[in-house]
């Protein structure tokens, strides 16, 4: 029989198409067989009770599918839960009553730097940084006062530093037996908390004492700090939506403002230092630095401007540089700046084709003034030469100090005529001096000083040297060597004196070693009683030159210092000289005058070297004089008494010598253990001249009367002046008229004509 073909599995049961065939196909090979056991049945009903029973294994089939399917999802739904909870970026807790974890996921295990097993009934707290607990306690007291929900931040205690900063919440909970619980979420904060301090710092930093600015791409101003507006003068409120053209001092071209923002777009930043304008219309000097700050794309976000005040630093700077080129004491420009000014005078001469000259001045006798007055009064000496001689100057001519009592004028755009242009140098140079002659009103006293001039042209061959400067100074020199108040234009052979006098210290030397000195003698003439003294004179014997007169060498040695073994020399010869005449009938009774240098007199020991060379030769100090001049009076007046003094007391008798030349005060002279003066010869020479030159010598002899000193006139070459001096009160006289300076056996040989004669 053939099976007859099962019927269709009825519409009204779901099944997909795949379940309705296999349905169908099962209930086929069941029907068949269960037909071909049970002959009973009808083959149609066991067909209907087969594909029933089908049916219900399907129905029974799909419900343990969905069932399966349920409990996957379920599994997976479970799986996504721990995952959830454990790796939530969120730190979880359960924490008990009694404050101990009884759940945490492994984010919180990772947080606190433990496992997750020995977490678990460890106490909470014991976590957290110790000052943060109570913060800590207290949101759980109010969580049991009620509270829904509870937050702070605080520190966490971990094994491995740094230690994090969390934000808290925790709610109250109860779990599955109704315990109540706390569920604490804790979440890393720490890298906020670190933005925040950066953010307070920079903050701070932008405070600084530094002028900041920040603007967009556009640049427009969208902070400033106070420090800017301390500067500027503009409020944060004024700068804000302003471009820093706010700024601007005008000062600076386009070209300027075209290299900056070329720099900052090229290298990102640009600094150096700029003018700019304050809200009051003031302009200073800043340094400015911007840089600009880009994105991840490297496009332009932001300018970024440092801006520092430089108008205290410049003014400083300027100080500094005016100090350096001034002379503090008068105000006039130094021997830098002179330099200075010098070689651009020289370049501009040469542009120009003028002529310039410098005048070298030196104030005559300044040392003596200066320890006569004392340092501060001669420096208001200095103070008046300045004024004198800036008002002596034209506009554009430089007034300089160079040194303690040297100044330098300028001359600049003099005529191109080199006579003329000399004649114009030489008018100023008078000018300056009769300027400088007149008295100086110092306090109470009227002082009167004078200065030697040296005046030399400037010279395109000397361009960037000192050069003119040293020929003026040759000048100058040249103008002292020819008296007080002179003025010497610089001569080439001027140069030629300079090394004559280089080699005649180096011949002086030579002289001391080789004895190339002698004693020459002159006689000292009284009107009643003939040769009554004697000045001892220094003469070298050149080997090459032949005599040479200490007019030309006792400057340099004194100069050199030379002066203290030529000076002992001289002495010890005259004392010897003097231990010899003793005992002698016509000569014992000379005194003999030596001449001794202020340089010798200056030396510490000099009283010693006296008397030791008066013990040494056994000379009769008696019979010494010792003829001194002027300027010796005029340094420590209070040591040089001192020192007349200890020799006046052994019997050392001290005499002026040239005086009237000098600078004396009568005060001091009367304070002076003094025994004589001795009339200059200048005056002597010119007392036949008239009127004014005898007021002169008959002044300083009532002077000596008044002072109760002798006086000597020196210089004395003919019969005429003697009897004039005579007439005036002065009997005693050395000169010519009677003798020249001799030998020693050619002054004995006088003595004893001289006392032949009388006798
Ligand atoms: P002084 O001390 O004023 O000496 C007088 C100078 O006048 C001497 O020049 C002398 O030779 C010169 N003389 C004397 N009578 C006449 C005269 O009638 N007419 C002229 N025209 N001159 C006369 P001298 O010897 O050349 O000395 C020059 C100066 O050198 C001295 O001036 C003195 O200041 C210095 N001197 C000389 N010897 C020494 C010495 O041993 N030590 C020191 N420190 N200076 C000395
Ligand atoms: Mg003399
Ligand atoms: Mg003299």
């Amino acid at each position: 029989m053939r099976a007859k073909p099962p019927p269709n599995v009825p519409a009204s049961l779901a099944l997909t198409p795949a379940l309705r065939a296999r349905a169908e196909a099962l209930a086929r090979n069941t029907l068949n067989q269960v037909v071909s056991r049970d002959a009973s049945l009808s083959p149609d009903k066991a067909q209907e009770l087969l594909f029933e029973l089908r049916v219900h294994q399907i129905e029974l089939e799909m419900q343990n599918e969905e069932l399966r399917q349920a409990q996957r999802s379920l599994d997976a739904e479970r799986e996504r839960y721990f995952d959830l909870y454990d790796l939530a970026p969120v730190s979880y807790f359960t924490v008990s009553e009694k404050g101990l974890i009884v759940q945490a996921n492994l984010t919180a295990a990772t947080l606190l730097g433990i496992s997750r097993s020995a977490l678990l009934k460890q106490a909470f707290v014991q976590f957290l940084h110790q000052g943060d607990r109570g913060i800590f306690h207290d949101c759980v007291k109010r969580l049991e006062a009620g509270s829904d929900v509870q937050a702070c931040d605080l520190r966490l205690l971990r094994k491995a530093a740094p230690m994090p900063w969390v934000h808290l919440t925790a709610s109250a909970a109860t779990d599955s037996v109704q315990a109540r619980t706390l569920r604490v979420v804790l979440t890393d904060i720490s890298e906020r908390k670190q933005a925040e301090r950066y953010q307070r710092i920079a903050a701070i930093a932008f405070e600084s004492q530094q002028g900041m600015f920040i603007t967009d791409a556009n640049q427009v101003i969208l902070r400033v700090n106070s420090a800017f507006s301390s500067i500027t003068g503009y409020s944060a409120d004024e700068a804000l939506g302003q471009t820093p053209r706010l700024l601007k001092s005008g000062r600076h071209d386009a070209l300027f403002y075209t290299a900056m923002w070329s720099s900052i777009n090229a290298s990102g930043a640009w600094h150096g230092e700029i003018w700019n304008r304050r809200k009051n219309g003031s302009i200073y000097p800043q340094r400015l630095d911007v840089s600009s700050v880009r994105d991840g794309v490297g496009r332009v976000t932001h300018y970024v401007g440092a801006l520092t005040d430089l108008t205290e630093a410049k003014a400083t700077e300027e100080e500094v540089k005016s100090l350096a080129f001034t002379d503090l004491l008068t105000g006039l420009p130094n021997r830098r700046a002179l330099i200075i000014r010098l070689q651009n005078a020289i370049s501009a001469a040469v542009r120009q084709q003028e002529l310039s000259a410098l005048l070298f001045l030196d104030l005559d006798q300044f040392k003596s003034l200066n320890g006569a007055i004392g340092h501060e009064q001669a420096d208001l000496v200095l103070q008046q030469v300045a004024e004198r001689l800036k008002s002596c100057g034209r506009e554009h001519d430089t007034v300089a100090r160079i040194g303690g009592d040297e100044f330098v004028l300028l001359i600049e755009h003099l005529s191109s005529d080199p006579v003329e242009s000399r004649a114009q140098a030489e008018t100023l140079a008078r000018k300056v001096q009769e300027a400088l002659r007149q008295p100086y009103q110092i306090g109470e006293r009227q002082l009167h000083c004078s200065a030697s001039i040296g005046l030399s042209f400037l010279d395109s061959a000397y361009e960037q040297t000192e050069e003119p400067l040293k020929r003026a100074e040759l000048a100058m020199y040249q103008a002292k060597a020819g008296g007080r108040d002179t003025l010497r234009f610089f001569e080439p052979q001027m140069q030629e004196m300079v090394s004559a006098k280089v080699t005649l210290e180096a011949d002086l030397r030579q002289a001391i070693a080789d004895q190339q000195f002698r004693l020459y003698y002159q006689a000292q003439v009284s009107d009643e009683q003939g040769i009554i003294g004697v000045e001892v004179l220094l003469r070298w014997h050149h080997p090459e030159r032949g005599l040479v007169s200490p007019a030309e060498f006792i400057p340099l040695a004194e100069e050199t210092g030379l002066i203290l073994p030529i000076g002992a020399w001289v002495l010890q010869g005259a004392c010897e000289q003097l231990a010899l005449w003793a005992g002698q009938p016509k000569l014992e009774h000379l005194s003999l005058a030596v001449n001794v240098s202020a340089r010798q007199f200056r030396e510490r020991d000099f009283v010693e070297q006296v008397l030791s060379t008066l013990e040494r030769t056994l000379a009769n100090p008696q019979r010494l004089k010792l003829e001194l001049t002027e300027s010796i009076l005029l340094a420590d007046v209070a040591d040089v008494i001192a020192k007349m003094r200890a020799l006046k007391a052994k019997g050392v008798g001290f005499e002026i010598d040239d005086f009237g030349t000098g600078y004396s005060s009568l005060a001091y002279l009367k304070r002076l253990p003094l025994d004589r003066l001795k009339i200059d010869q200048g005056f002597v020479r010119d007392i036949l001249m008239g009127p004014d030159h005898v007021a002169i010598a008959r002044a300083i002899i009532v002077l000596a009367d008044s002072l109760g000193l002798g006086v000597i006139a020196e210089g004395v070459e003919t019969q005429a002046q003697r009897e004039l001096l005579a007439s005036l009160g002065c009997h005693t006289c050395q000169g010519y008229l009677f003798s020249k300076p001799l030998p020693v056996d050619e002054f004995e040989a006088l003595v004893r004509r001289a006392c032949g004669l009388e006798n």
